[in-house]
């Protein structure tokens, strides 16, 4: 007789400077940004991480809780939206039990509080579990990898005067500059609808971005505080 199935409570919540799913990249470890999981009770206390800080990598398990169930296909973007996959053969969010797994890098541990780097997470994603990353079992260089061979080319980014200007008044213009970048390169933009010259705009940390495709890679052309 099949088992009962277990009812999932999620352990922690993701806080990311992702406040919508445009713009996330579509695999962890692409991107230098960081995001903090929150633990909750009964695993906010230091027992529960004892030994966690001699690890560099986690396995984080979680919910895609801002996406719908899907059936048994799915286009993924990196095919240009066009063709069908089964979706066990994808990492497409629109899955069955709607779970997700991201290797990240693991940059501080406290009670209560993972700091994260590398994060494909949207804000508030509820955290199932977290496991630490193994690398003599779990990286496997000669494994081959489908559809998705090679990892996406990142493009150049350039910011008009209007963002540079922006960037100058923070404090942290520069570092918001290299997670806006390296986000931005990685070419977010759905496959489908891409018109020249359309403004592409993406909530990302406490800034609302606007962005357009140009010759070789992207242009940056605002960043205006988020009204929240
Ligand atoms: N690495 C994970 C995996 O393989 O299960 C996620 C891969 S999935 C293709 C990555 C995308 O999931 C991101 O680009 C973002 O748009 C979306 N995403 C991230 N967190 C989400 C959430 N909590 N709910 C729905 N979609 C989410």
């Amino acid at each position: 007789m099949a088992a009962e199935p277990r009812c999932l409570t999620p352990i922690g919540v993701v806080h990311s400077p992702f406040r919508q799913k445009f713009g996330i990249p579509r695999q962890p470890r692409l991107a230098p940004v960081e995001a903090e999981i929150e633990l909750f009770p009964p695993l906010d206390g230091p027992e529960a991480v004892r030994g966690l800080e001699g690890f560099s990598h986690l396995w984080v398990v979680f919910a895609f809780h801002a996406a719908g169930e899907g059936g048994p296909t799915v286009r993924p973007p990196r095919l240009g939206g066009r063709d069908r996959l089964g979706v066990l053969a994808t990492r497409s969010t629109h899955r069955p039990n709607g779970l997700g797994l991201s290797a990240v890098t693991l940059k501080a541990v406290a009670p209560g509080r993972l700091i994260l780097g590398g994060v494909d997470l949207l804000d508030g994603t509820p955290v199932l579990d977290v496991k630490p990353y193994l690398p003599w079992s779990d990286a496997i260089p000669d494994a081959a990898a489908g559809f998705a061979e090679a990892p996406p080319p990142a493009r150049p980014v350039h910011f008009a005067p209007a963002a540079e200007a922006a960037l100058a008044e923070r404090t942290d213009g520069e570092d918001l500059r290299r997670r806006l970048a390296a986000v931005v390169a990685l070419d977010p933009r759905p496959a489908t609808g891409r018109t020249e010259g359309r403004v592409y705009r993406m909530a990302f940390a406490d800034v609302d971005v606007a962005f357009t495709e140009e010759e070789e890679g992207f242009r940056v052309l605002s960043l205006e505080a988020s009204l929240r």
